[in-house]
């Protein structure tokens, strides 16, 4: 299927030095939920604001269903923005700030307003059409926001962060609010967002980004379980990262010198070991099942109820373990534990 939204190698860059977008490619098909995820300062917002036409850019190409749009000025490229201040009208009421964009591109007042009431039925804010955004929660304003930004029908929406003003416990709801509105309307959306949990929850694909360039691109699942770059690893989800050396044909943990897997020569180029934190073992000490571990000091035990994390002195290597639910194993500061490394949960990243 041919792609929705197809960007090749954008490049901008601020002040003639800066550079803030980096060979930037990417495909988003119909109806696609992406995230994009990064540290600040990493080009998200940059890259949103090229596609939206607010920016443009020093080189590269965008095409929506085939076209060009590169040079097409903002109000007439199909796709819309949703921003992290919602930017709605104060002096309107909600109706009317619906309202606002179909009048604009030409509707007639009662086809507006009719438009308007489906996008709100569709936020679920039909009985609020009357009111002043000075008058609602944080979480009915940004839904507002969505019926605005929806009511045209565009065929891809861009969202910057639209959740980060709200408080957890609406946020994860409005999380899952959006990907089911997303689902209804088949509207591909690009969300913008540098919570990692966030992405996971919302996304089909998941776009890493670091210093203007695209780190890697997958599934939640991919990009948890298969890093591309020790920079991924490390930015999403809990990773401990160990070094490994290559002796007598096998790949070796450093810090306790575990054999991982048979080596060949390309793994003589430098590999980092990581394994997630859920992913490792650990044994009590006087656990009769010591085949394959190695010893281990209790550094610190921190449990929140959902589950334990249990931080480990190994030689000269930090490694932190997480168990479900509680402390189970009734670990203190300064036990000594048993650890094992299941090698085919083991993944490479390079040094
Ligand atoms: P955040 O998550 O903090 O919003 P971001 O990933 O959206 O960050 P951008 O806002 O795209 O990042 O900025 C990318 C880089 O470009 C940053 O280092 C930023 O300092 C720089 N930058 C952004 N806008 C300008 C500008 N107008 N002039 C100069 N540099 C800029």
């Amino acid at each position: 299927m041919a792609a929705l939204l197809s960007v090749d190698k954008l490049n901008k860059t601020y002040q003639k030095k800066f550079k803030a977008l980096s060979d930037v490619s990417l495909d988003v098909m119909h109806g696609e939920f992406i995230a994009l995820l990064g540290p600040s300062g990493c080009g998200k917002t940059t890259l949103l604001a090229t596609l939206a036409g607010f920016l443009t850019p020093d080189s590269g190409r965008i095409h929506i269903d085939g076209k060009d749009i590169t040079d097409v000025p903002p109000h007439k490229r199909t796709l819309n923005t949703v921003f992290q201040n919602y930017a709605l009208f104060p002096h309107m009421s909600v109706l009317d700030n619906v309202s606002y964009g179909p009048l604009r591109t030409g509707a007639g007042k009662a086809e507006a307003r009719t438009r308007a009431q489906e996008a709100l039925e569709m936020v679920g804010l039909s009985q609020m059409a009357a009111r002043y955004p000075a008058d609602m929660s944080g979480g009915q304003r940004q839904r507002v926001a969505l019926a605005r930004a929806i009511v045209n029908r565009p065929k891809l929406l861009l969202l910057d962060e639209p959740l980060s003003a709200l408080d957890m416990k609406l946020r994860k709801r409005m999380q899952r609010e959006l990907k089911a509105l997303q689902e209804k309307l088949a509207i591909s959306f690009i969300f913008v967002t540098h919570d990692q949990e966030e992405a996971m929850a919302m996304a089909d694909r998941i776009v890493v980004m670091n210093q203007g360039a695209i780190e890697q691109i997958g599934t939640g699942d991919e990009i948890y379980k298969r890093p591309a770059s020790r920079f991924v690893a490390d930015f999403i989800g809990d990773a401990n990262l160990l070094d490994c050396h290559y002796a007598s044909g096998q790949l070796r943990l450093t810090c306790c010198d575990m054999p991982l897997r048979q080596a060949d020569a390309y793994d003589k180029r430098g590999l980092v070991a990581m394994f997630r934190p859920e992913d490792i073992e650990v044994r009590r000490s006087d656990d009769a099942h010591t085949m394959g571990t190695r010893q281990a000091r209790v550094l610190d035990v921190v449990s929140i109820g959902s589950y334990t994390t249990i931080y480990l002195q190994l030689n000269d290597a930090h490694v932190e373990v997480r168990r479900i639910g509680a402390n189970d194993l009734s670990l203190r500061k300064g036990d000594l534990v048993n650890v094992r490394f299941p090698a085919e949960r083991v993944h490479f990243v390079e040094a």
